[in-house]
């Protein structure tokens, strides 16, 4: 039997973008890889890798996003120079094959690098296997368990009354629930120090000297920062009441003991989860803060490897599992992750910030439309630019993401457009987060 493609009219095809194309592919044959291309680009000035996968059948490619924004120029590399010409010539049709040739013909495997950029092309071949059917993505994860998938967006503010503006203006968008930061800018959770045997923001504003010659830095104090977070908290629920679903990301910068304390005292204000309590490094920790909180939980969101997030969830110490779906291999991984915490009542609370491309959106909006324990999704939304480099965004409507009706994940890449957008190799400041006495703190 022989492999066809028909250009034929949209009424019988499944249209692939500028032009309706129907493929009839016969299921037992090989649909032969014929070339990688790594698309850098950075439409809202992060920095953002995507895989076009191209197959021997014109007009036939599949995307998939490979994004570590920190650390972009390496996973390319590995795409260029590793995994381009292990592909070539393969099966686009055999992704578990694939993602499995990809991940143990270097021999040493896994971490961010890596994982990375097995998914820009492992997402790339689930879209061309849901091309090639002419379904959605989600039809070939089992199908639409809901209709759209809830998006949590952030707030944040320097005072009371700016923080309750922005809460109101996610509510009055329709969005339910809403992650909370007092502060801004560059330091992300905290208020951020000046460089040096300056001073930084401590408990009410106080100032508090850092030791002579200390380094630059995104300065914190954990007590100040506890302290003005639960004000914060006490503020929006007094002004809200239970209208709104409220959630905080304490980006793995406190202690213990410290995280006990501080999620204890978050339990009246009923939080929808608390993230990341604790440092990657910390991990085996979450058994002593399960122990002692009823605050719901969110984790994972830097783990790479299963033996890192499975413990959690068989032993049910945390809510949500939230791991950056490139950062551990694309969506041949998380769909099975996401299966596995089904058993034990733990939801999906994939990463989905700035750093995640509309491709990455999109693939784990498929698969929160199909997974029965999806919990809530983060969304930065796409900017106009990112939308016109990226064709095929989901929508969000009044709290809700929605995909389009497109074959595969539905979103496609203009390579002219994201070439005036060139990734910029920079030195991230904000993570180079310190503590009172100056050292260098996770981020
Ligand atoms: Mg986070």
């Amino acid at each position: 039997m022989k492999t066809v493609i028909r250009f034929c009219s949209l009424t019988h095809g499944i249209t692939l973008w500028s032009f309706n194309i129907h493929v009839e592919i016969d299921p037992m044959k090989s649909l032969p890889i014929k070339d990688v291309i790594v698309i850098e680009t950075a439409p809202s000035a992060r920095n953002l890798v995507i895989a076009k996968v191209v197959t021997e059948e014109p007009g036939l490619y599949g995307l998939g996003c490979g994004t570590f924004t920190q650390r972009y120029a390496g996973v390319s590399a590995i795409l260029r120079e590793n995994l381009r010409p292990l592909v070539i010539g393969r099966d686009a049709l055999r992704t578990e094959e694939l993602w499995r040739l990809m991940m143990f013909n270097g021999y040493w495997r896994g971490g961010p690098v890596l994982n990375n950029a097995v998914s820009a092309i492992d997402m790339a071949l689930w879209d061309l296997k849901a091309k090639v059917a002419g379904l959605p993505l989600y039809q070939l994860l089992g199908g639409k368990v809901r209709e759209a998938a809830a998006v949590y967006r952030h707030a944040d503010g320097t005072t009371h009354d700016e923080l309750a503006k922005h809460v109101r203006a996610h509510l009055d968008a329709g969005v339910t629930h809403v992650r909370l930061r007092l502060g801004g800018g560059a330091a992300e959770t905290y208020r951020s120090g000046e460089a040096g045997g300056m001073a930084y923001g401590g408990v009410n504003d106080d100032p508090v000297p850092a030791p002579d010659g200390a380094l630059p830095g995104a300065y914190y104090d954990a007590r100040s920062y506890v302290a003005t977070t639960l004000d914060a908290f006490a503020h929006i629920r007094a002004t809200f009441g239970d209208r709104v679903e409220l959630l905080h990301d304490v980006h793995s910068r406190l202690n213990l003991t410290e995280a006990i304390r501080f999620a204890k005292e978050l339990e009246q204000f009923r939080l929808f989860f608390l993230e990341d309590p604790l440092a990657l490094e910390d991990f085996t920790a979450y058994r002593q803060l399960r122990a002692h909180t009823s605050t719901p939980i969110a984790a994972s969101e830097l783990f790479t490897n299963p033996e890192q997030w499975l413990p959690l969830v068989q032993e049910r110490l945390i809510d949500f599992l939230r791991m950056h779906v490139s950062d551990i291999g694309g969506l041949t991984p998380a769909r099975k992750a996401a299966i596995v915490a089904e058993q034990y009542g733990v939801r999906t609370a994939w990463h989905g910030p700035g750093d995640c491309s509309p491709v990455g959106h999109a693939v784990n909006l498929h698969l929160n439309l199909a997974s029965p324990n999806f919990g809530i999704q983060e969304l930065q939304p796409f900017d106009k630019t990112a939308q016109a480099v990226f064709p095929g965004c989901p929508e969000l409507r009044a709290g809700y993401l929605y995909p389009n009706d497109k074959p595969g994940h539905g979103v496609d890449l203009d390579e002219a457009l994201a070439a005036e957008h060139p990734c910029k190799a920079e030195v991230p400041q904000w993570t180079q987060a310190r503590r009172p006495d100056g050292s260098l703190n996770a981020p």
